[in-house]
């Protein structure tokens, strides 16, 4: 079974088991840039900062 793929984001041949932390991506890096696009096109600015999926929507109470 080969469980390579490549990263979405620098097309680099990355792995897709346990190993890799940061799958489907190469590293954090690539990680990182592909969160910044997304919070890019939501909040309109450049933020380089860690955003936690749990942490982007309020809670409600
Ligand atoms: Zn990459």
């Amino acid at each position: 079974m080969n469980k390579n793929t490549s990263c979405p984001i620098c097309k680099k041949n990355t792995r897709l088991d346990h190993s890799n932390l940061y799958r489907p991506f190469c590293s954090d890096r690539c990680r990182l840039i592909d969160l910044g696009k997304w919070v890019d096109e939501k909040y309109g600015i450049a933020d380089t900062s860690v955003v936690d999926d749990e942490q982007i929507y309020p809670e409600i109470h």
